[in-house]
Formats: structure tokens, C-alpha cells, sequence
């Protein structure tokens, strides 16, 4: 069966927020890492997501990967590709999301709608400035940010810096006047030469509208929020109700039997949130603090980590964290520079993580978008199904393929509560 949306993630965590969304809205949903390999049994699904890891490479690889991507979902039949970004738009002014979004674009209607917006998680547009929590995106802790540190809340201005394109706004009054409206101001925009439309949310019904809009065209770009819109557009023009949750067709929910072994959580996340977070796991359970330069001086430190959680694994969940404050990355980056100094621990994290897996983990937490990437494929993971939430924008993931039958968790930084750890080993159990 064709499917009806196709997305591109341009991280794993983000994949799976989607994913989760989406399969909360109604679509049947699996996650693939990369583009499935031809042997992998594709459940019969609504939408694909495919996880890719392209938020922070060179533009030219991230491009060439995301039209391999669409080429791989356009033939799966997929009417509207949506190019998942991240809520807080983590970019730089050499991309990613302009670039490929403009890529994207080539034979596809102008203008394409592009918002972050997801106020579920607090992040809220207006005007075309992203507020995360309440806060302008370049006061928020993302302007801390150890590999895209964001600097200006003003995505028009932000996304112009990334793209040849001429980038417009759909604000938030006009979104407010309904569908109509906004198919109006984008004509005119593109009326302007404007191909680029960012576009203001505050609150889920001007997802909705987004998302009604989106689905004429052929392609979108946005964080999970932009997918309830589109998830619940589709629904209407597809399916029966209005995708809202709690419908009959609440997508694939179902975690399956439970997979027993380990517990484990990595963390690589520098984000507040997650510092929070360990702070908190500290009063539950084993908690170690990998030391950052020791993990770029060699293998000793990974070697010491495994000693450490070997003797601990059996009576119950262990975590183990690269995290750092912005003060000691920032001394860390000083010393051995940003891109090295983030690829190096995201190596020996995964590293961790895959040995933790050959000591009989089965249940994994792993805080931290690009160090959850460098797990997962680490641990060649082909694709996953969609299980309960556990906190907004992080589901139960349940492998599908591939070598151990296992649950993860993949938290994107600055999600989930103070208690997220707990909650996920909970919901794993
Ligand atoms: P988030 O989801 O919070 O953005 P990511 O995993 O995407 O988290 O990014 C965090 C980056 O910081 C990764 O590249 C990780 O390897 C790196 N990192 C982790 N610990 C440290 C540290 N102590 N010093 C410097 N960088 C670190």
C-alpha cells in the first residue's frame, strides 16, 4: 500500500519525536535508520520516518543524503515529504535546514512552509521568532548549545542566511483566518519570489491550520508539530475523524512482550535538562561520570566504565554520562575543538553502549541527539515501531530487525522531566 507520508529526519531523536506524534495522531508508523535495507519486512504503515544523521555535517553530504531519502519515500508512493528539523531549528548559517530544504524544493510547489513550532514542547513561533519555554530562542540555554549554538530567535533571518532562496513569513493573524487565508499570503510570497515561508504557531489549532495547508503541497519542513497538523490533514482526506488522539485509530501502540535483560542509560547530552535529569537518576541508581579528556586520550576510560558497570548490570539499571556543564565543554572544546571533541565522545559512548548490549542489555536510555545517532548505528539497528509515550516527543521504541530484540529510549536533549529516567526504565519494563 502507498503511504501517505514520507518524512526525513535530520537526526534520530527527532525521528522517533515524530514518529511518536504522528503514531499519536492516528498514522501508523515505523522508523527506519537510514533507507531500508531492500530485505527489511515493511509493516504495513501509514508513514515512514526515515532517521538520518544530517543535522550537523557538511551541507553537500546532508543534501545528497536527503535526495536519496525522498527519491527512496516518493517511490514508497509518498504524496508530501516532510523534512523533520529540530524544534529549536539547530543549524548554523551553513546549513543544515536551508540547504536541504531548498534541494527539497526542486520540482515541488513554492513556497514550502517551515516552522519549528511544537508548543506541546514550548516552542512557539511569532513573528517569526522562536521562543523555547517562553524564552527568545538566543537567550534560551540553546544558545549554549555544544555544536549549533543559535544566536538569533528571528527564523526568517536565521533561515535567510542559510539558503539563495528569499524567505517570507505566514504570521500568526493570518493563520488565524483559517486555511484560505494562508493559501492566499503564500501566493502572494511567492508572488515576491519568496520560496521560503516561515510560519508563526503558538497553540495546536494553528497546527492544524499548517498542516491543512501543507498537505496540498508536496513538501514541508518542520519539527513534530508541523506533523500533527499534517498527520491530522491526512487523516481527514484519508481515513475517518479528525486524527485527533484518542480516536479509533490511535496508530501502533503497542510495545509487544516484554524483552527482559539489562537496563542501561547513556548520556551525552550537555543540554540543562539533561544535567537535571542525572542529578536526579544519582538518588536511584549507579551513576558514572566518564571523565571527557580521559575519553579523548584513549580507550582506558571506556575500558574503566565497563569494569564499572559490569559488577553492577545484574542488580538493576546503571547510568553512564559524558555529560558536562557549558563551562567545562566550552574548556574542553578550547582544548581540542568543537566537531573533534564532540565526535570522540560520541564514539566512546557508543562504544559503551554496544558493549553494554554485548553484556546483556536490552533495555537502553540514551540521552543526547547526536550521541543517540552514533548508538544506534552503532548498534546497526534497521528500524523501529512506535510504543507508548513516555514524556512529550519521546516514545518506547521497539526494535524491528536486526540483531537483539530490544526496547529503546532516545531522548533528544532538553526533553522529558526531571524524572525521565525513572519514567523510561518504568515504561521499558
Ligand atoms: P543534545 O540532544 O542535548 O543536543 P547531542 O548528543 O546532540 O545532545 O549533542 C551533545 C554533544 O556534546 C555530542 O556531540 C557529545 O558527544 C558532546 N559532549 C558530550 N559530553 C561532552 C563534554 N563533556 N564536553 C564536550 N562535549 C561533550
Amino acid at each position: 500500500m502507498a503511504i501517505l507520508l514520507g518524512s526525513i529526519a535530520d537526526d534520530y531523536t527527532g525521528a522517533s519525536d515524530l514518529a511518536n506524534t504522528l503514531s499519536k495522531n492516528g498514522l501508523r508508523t515505523i522508523q527506519t535508520v537510514g533507507i531500508p535495507d531492500p530485505g527489511l519486512a515493511m509493516p504495513d504503515v501509514d508513514a515512514v520516518v526515515i532517521a538520518m544523521k544530517i543535522r550537523s555535517v557538511p551541507a553537500g553530504e546532508a543534501v545528497a543524503a536527503a535526495r536519496t531519502a525522498e527519491n527512496w519515500l516518493r517511490g514508497q508512493g509518498a504524496a508530501h515529504i516532510l523534512y523533520k528539523i529540530c524544534s529549536t531549528f539547530d543549524s548554523t548559517d551553513a546549513g543544515n535546514i536551508g540547504p536541504v530544504t531548498e534541494a527539497l524544493l526542486a520540482g515541488q510547489q513554492a513556497p514550502v512552509l517551515v516552522t519549528p513550532a511544537f508548543p506541546e514542547t514550548g516552542r512557539t513561533v511569532y513573528f517569526g521568532h522562536l521562543f523555547v519555554n517562553g524564552q527568545p530562542l538566543d537567550e534560551s540555554p540553546l544558545k549554549d548549545h555544544p555544536l549549533n549554538p543559535m544566536y538569533d530567535s528571528d527564523l526568517v533571518r536565521v533561515l535567510g542566511r542559510q539558503t539563495r532562496q528569499a524567505v517570507g513569513l505566514v504570521d500568526l493573524a493570518t493563520i488565524r483566518a483559517g486555511a484560505d487565508a494562508v493559501r492566499q499570503r503564500m501566493a502572494r510570497l511567492v508572488g515576491e519570489g519568496r520560496t521560503m515561508a516561515i510560519a508563526d504557531a503558538i497553540a495546536e489549532d494553528d497546527l492544524e491550520v499548517l498542516g491543512e495547508v501543507a498537505a496540498d503541497h508536496g513538501l514541508s519542513t518542520g519539527a513534530s508539530g508541523l506533523g500533527l497538523g499534517l498527520a491530522r490533514a491526512l487523516r481527514r482526506r484519508h481515513g475517518t475523524g479528525d486524527g485527533r488522539t484518542g480516536e479509533t485509530n490511535t496508530g501502533n501502540r503497542g510495545i509487544g512482550a516484554p524483552v527482559g535483560g539489562h537496563a542501561a542509560i547513556i548520556a551525552g547530552s550537555c543540554s540543562r535538562m539533561t544535567l537535571q535529569q542525572l542529578a536526579a537518576a544519582e538518588k536511584a541508581m549507579p551513576v558514572l561520570r566518564l571523565d571527557p579528556e580521559k575519553l579523548l586520550a584513549g580507550t582506558a576510560e571506556i575500558e574503566r566504565a565497563l569494569a564499572w558497570a559490569g559488577e553492577r548490570l545484574a542488580k538493576g539499571p546503571v547510568a553512564i554520562a559524558a555529560s558536562a556543564t557549558p563551562e567545562e565543554v566550552a574548556s574542553l572544546q578550547a582544548r581540542h575543538g568543537r566537531d573533534a571533541s564532540g565526535h570522540a565522545i560520541e564514539r566512546a559512548t557508543s562504544t559503551i553502549a554496544a558493549e553494554l548490549v554485548a553484556r546483556g542489555v536490552r533495555r537502553l536510555v540514551v540521552a543526547g541527539g547526536e550521541t543517540s545517532g552514533a548508538a544506534v548505528d552503532r548498534l546497526a539497528i534497521p528500524a523501529f515501531l512506535i510504543g507508548p509515550e513516555i514524556a512529550p516527543g519521546v516514545p518506547v521504541l521497539r526494535t524491528v530487525g536486526g540483531g537483539h530484540d530490544m526496547l529503546l529510549a532516545l531522548k533528544s536533549g532538553n526533553f522529558g522531566g526531571e524524572d525521565f529516567f525513572a519514567q523510561a526504565l518504568d515504561a521499558m519494563r
